[in-house]
């Protein structure tokens, strides 16, 4: 029995005592778990703290140059912030009767940088430098007003090719209406890259130029026109020096047009203009009697003063013209950048007839923005085209409709 006894308590003992092994092991193993889980916490912690100085160092280190450029932003603010050269450019301003669509840009910029965004004169000073500029020779200055108005909070929408590469849209800047994204000219190019949202057809042509292009919808003295009589006598008198140059030729999605180098000039009467390019229309867009031609040639010039003239020379099916042959070898068949092509001088007087008598209007540029202001001459004398020439050039029809004339008067020399 008492063997027995001592038997149960041994039992016992060694039970509790296993009972307190259990015990106290499974408290080891608890504690255990939570050390590990907070040295993993820990852990994370510290990594999470050395990301951030990471990125904390990485900040510091981009800083210095956007405390710079806020800086440079400062001082230029303080230094034209009591008016006084804004002032000035403004009165210089009132003084010339037409200002050139960068002095609007400047006149804009200083607005904007003195008197902020809200100021409805630095909006307006943008808004007279888009409608005054053309997109052939003025990129850079519809990108900058386009910008300027958009970061203005504007309803102004910004051309896919003035946006940095990568950035398909500017939020800000999304028109109402969706339209000139839908199909057509306008749409992706097989590049991905979005064309100018403006084209010959559907909902981007010449109909809808106006929603995005204000003049072009509510200008009174658009180009082009039917040329018909009768005609007021014009003494003006129009020569033309243009000179072989290197030759520069773009399909820019719209036309071939061919950039021009200095020194070709147009004299009208004894003003001189510099001839920047000439570029094609298919059919013609001016019509005499109604009547289109097969295609027409648009030599655009530009005076000192910033003034716009534009030479029109028709071109009637017949005889292979020789100068366009030497273009059409070089012209692009798909939109991209200007080539200039090496080796190969063209000289623009080329294309025009013996005869320079012509008939002239005052319209403006036949695509968008349809800036007005510019003087038309539109030669008489049509120069020949052969048929296939015509089928050569790579747009089947980027012709504006011949607009109305309100009242303008059509003169003939
Ligand atoms: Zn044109």
């Amino acid at each position: 029995m008492k063997r027995l006894i001592l038997e149960i308590l041994l039992v016992l003992g060694l039970g509790g005592a296993g009972a307190f092994g259990y015990m106290a092991h499974k408290k080891g193993a608890e504690s255990g778990a939570q050390l590990a889980e907070l040295t993993e916490k820990a852990e994370a912690a510290e990594k999470k703290v050395e990301e951030t100085s990471e990125e904390l160092e990485k900040l510091q280190k981009d800083a210095p140059p956007l405390q710079a450029k806020a800086l440079q932003l400062e001082a230029l603010r303080e230094a034209l912030v009591n008016g006084e050269t804004l002032r000035d450019l403004e009165a210089a301003y009132k003084k010339e009767k037409t200002l050139s669509p960068e002095r609007h840009a400047g006149l804009g910029a200083l607005r904007l940088l003195t008197k902020g965004g809200d100021d409805p004169a630095t909006i307006e000073a943008f808004k007279k430098a888009l409608d005054a500029a053309d997109w052939g020779s003025r990129r850079n200055l519809i990108c900058a007003s386009q910008k300027a108005l958009a970061s203005a909070g504007q309803d102004v929408k910004v051309l896919s090719e003035c946006l940095p590469q990568g950035v398909s849209k500017m939020p800000e800047a999304e028109p109402k209406d969706k339209s000139a994204d839908k199909a057509g000219q306008g749409d992706k190019g097989k590049d991905g890259k979005k064309h100018t949202h403006w084209g010959y057809e559907g909902e981007m042509g010449p109909d809808n130029w106006g929603k995005e292009f204000a003049m072009c919808g509510r200008g009174r003295s658009q180009s082009p026109v039917d040329i018909r009589g009768p005609f007021e006598k014009t003494k003006s008198v129009v020569t033309a020096a243009y000179q072989n140059g290197p030759l520069r030729i773009i399909n820019n999605g719209h036309t071939i047009q061919v950039n021009v180098a200095e020194g070709s000039k147009l004299r009208i009467d004894s003003m001189p203009y510099d001839l920047l390019q000439f570029h094609f229309h298919r059919p013609s867009e001016e019509t005499v009697d109604g009547k289109p031609s097969a295609m027409v040639a648009h030599f655009v010039h530009k005076n000192k003063e910033g003034k716009l003239a534009v030479l029109a020379v028709l071109f009637r099916e017949g005889n292979e013209n020789p100068g366009l042959k030497q273009l059409w070898e070089h012209a692009p068949k798909k939109e991209g950048p200007e080539v200039a092509v090496e080796g190969v001088n063209f000289n623009p007087a080329n294309l025009l007839p013996r005869e320079l008598e012509f008939w002239s209007y005052d319209g403006s540029l036949t695509t968008p923005p349809c800036t007005e202001g510019v003087k038309f001459f539109i030669l008489k004398t049509p120069v020949n085209i052969a048929r296939e020439q015509v089928e050569q050039f790579p747009f089947k029809r980027n012709a504006r409709p011949v607009q109305p004339l309100n009242g303008r008067q059509i003169s003939a020399s």
